[in-house]
């Protein structure tokens, strides 16, 4: 195939779209379900208000509150003096590497991850909503706390080593985030009545969001990641469009120069034809023409059984066995009766 980058480039550039339109179709589905999310105060009535519906259930629902801890809060393990209800270490290793074509690169790979929650509530006032399975949470503001680089001192056969292997260490991080207790958040999920206590899960409407930000933030934030992912559409489809023309084009040349060929080759058929019939000799014998077409004269040998039947023009048209004998032709040539 003469268009094999083309059709490669096309390739990439329609996944990439792909992911892009699909990006698109959950930032704005995501902007959707927000805008039409209930904002409610958490207060007295907020109990009463979720009983009335369906299932004692809102899908999706906004509320304001301060991060309470139902128990003794989490102890920061690096920083004594910070208390919270969630909190995450992690340990990343940062090393080069070498990658393509013999260039080292950067990298960053976590070694270490854990995560200790506990039981918490969003609280105005005496009254509050329990948080469930806040780690699901598709934005989690929590506050780093504790951010460490320990750069590795590489001993002379680390090198060696590394040189071999292609990973050298550079340092170890450790860093440690915390959803601390009194801080605002604003949670968007599915709100509950269980029992007697109030409580907010993952929804099947949207995703959930324990966030800093305010609803109509959090809603502009999606609608810019819209806009931005739309003009990715815009792009990716106008290179698109840019390749399938190129594909095109590239086949209608070589459809025309194919047909401009088989032109040439028939007006040269031709003309071979009409020189032969005029050199040829008017006064033949039955037994001198060609057992096909009866019209032109013998001139084509058959191999291997020797037989010396058919003209040019018929001779083309057999291929496989011989009209006189049956057997099977493995070649042709000219042949000359003097
Ligand atoms: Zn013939
Ligand atoms: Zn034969």
């Amino acid at each position: 195939m003469d268009f094999v980058h083309e059709s490669v480039a096309l390739g990439v550039d329609l996944l990439i779209l792909g992911l892009c339109v699909r990006e698109y179709v959950n930032y704005k589905t995501t902007a959707k379900v927000l805008r039409e999310a209930p904002q409610y105060n958490i207060d007295g009535d907020l109990k009463n208000i979720v009983s009335r519906q369906q299932d004692k259930k809102i899908p999706y629902a906004v509320i304001r509150g301060t991060v309470t801890p139902i128990g003794v809060p989490l102890r920061s393990s690096f920083v004594p003096s910070v208390s919270g209800v969630l909190q995450i270490v992690k340990l990343h290793e940062h090393r080069v590497m070498r990658a393509f074509a013999g260039f080292w690169a950067e990298q960053r790979k976590m070694l270490h991850e854990s995560i200790n929650e506990m039981p918490f509530e969003l609280t105005n006032q005496q009254h509050g909503v329990e948080i469930i399975d806040a780690m699901s949470a598709a934005v989690l503001d929590v506050d780093v706390v504790y951010d460490n680089y320990e750069s590795t001192s590489l001993s002379f056969f680390d090198h060696i080593f590394g040189f071999f292997t292609g990973v050298r260490q550079k340092g170890l991080q450790t860093t440690e985030q915390v959803l601390r207790d009194g801080s605002f958040l604003t949670a968007i999920g599915e709100l509950e009545m269980d029992g007697q206590t109030l409580r907010m899960q993952p929804s099947k409407q949207g995703p959930l969001f324990l966030t800093t930000a305010t609803k109509s933030t959090l809603i502009k934030r999606f609608e810019d990641a819209k806009s931005s992912m739309l003009f990715k559409i815009v792009l990716c489809s106008s290179i698109s469009m840019v390749l399938v023309g190129l594909i095109v084009r590239k086949m209608y040349r070589k459809k025309k120069q194919e047909r401009e060929e088989a032109k040439i080759r028939k007006r040269l058929e031709l003309e071979r034809r009409e020189r032969r019939a005029r050199n040829r000799p008017h006064t033949l014998t039955q037994d001198q023409l060609c057992v096909v077409c009866s019209t032109n004269p013998k001139e084509i040998i058959l191999l291997p059984c020797g037989h010396v039947c058919l003209c040019e023009d018929c001779a083309q048209k057999i291929d496989i066995t011989c009209p006189v004998c049956r057997s099977k032709i493995d070649s042709k040539a000219a042949a000359f009766i003097a």
